[in-house]
């Protein structure tokens, strides 16, 4: 009898001491790190509305949603703290955008937009614009182009199911090129198509959105090693 109330003393000091090797290293891991700071830009705005596009749909709207959404989505995520280049209807220019990124020194730069082709309401799909490589340093300009294609293959893996086309990655003489950090442009569908205005007109849609570019986001991180130091 004293024997098993003593196997079970051990027994529940292990589960203990178990439960304490898990709990602990979690809780310091945690604590020692800052998350990193991402400067997530809602394009457009105010007296620049972008792209007008099926049903009167304008883009400023659905990239302020997006961001909105982007950012509650890592509200209390330890590894990512997103700021704003704006959270209102309102004009801010190029240059102010990127300069609070280079201000902040954040470790990342994106910048959300949809996209117009008026000419054809068929074409469709996603893209992600990096400014022209000769634009930039040897290491930005590598990491632009990981950034793209991590936020590229996130969109992919989680709406790729909703019918979006992958429009790939390509170099654009871009404003980006004054960012002194990774930077992408993310064009997130045409709204001159009336079946991609139709969802990104949604909130479920928006939300898929921002969950990817928070995944692409943060599986960029992760794999530069920006979170080592
Ligand atoms: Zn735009």
């Amino acid at each position: 009898m004293k024997q098993s109330i003593r196997s079970v003393i051990m027994a529940t000091l292990f589960v203990l001491l178990g439960a304490l090797l898990l709990l602990a290293p979690a809780q310091s891991y945690g604590a020692a790190r800052a998350p990193l700071l991402v400067v997530v830009d809602a394009g457009h705005g105010g007296k620049d509305p972008g792209a007008t596009g099926f049903d009167g749909l304008r883009e400023k709207q659905i990239t302020l949603s997006i961001a909105q959404l982007l950012q509650i989505l890592a509200w209390d995520d330890p590894e990512v703290r997103i700021v704003l280049t704006r959270h209102s209807d309102r004009f801010i220019s190029l240059r102010e955008r990127i300069a609070l990124a280079n201000h902040l020194g954040a470790a990342l730069y994106v910048s959300i937009h949809a996209n117009a082709f008026p000419r054809s309401s068929r074409v469709r799909g996603t893209e992600t614009l990096v400014a022209q490589s000769d634009s930039r340093s040897g290491r930005l300009a590598r990491g632009d182009r990981v950034l793209a294609q991590s936020l590229q293959h996130q969109l992919q893996v989680k709406l790729g199911n909703y019918g979006l086309t992958d429009r790939g990655v390509h170099e654009q003489r871009l404003y980006l090129r004054w960012a002194q950090m990774p930077a992408a442009l993310v064009e997130t569908g045409f709204i001159t198509n009336p079946a991609e205005a139709q969802k990104l007109d949604t909130f479920w849609y928006q939300l898929k959105i921002a969950k990817a570019l928070l995944d692409g986001i943060k599986a960029y991180l992760l794999d530069s090693g920006a979170q080592a130091g």
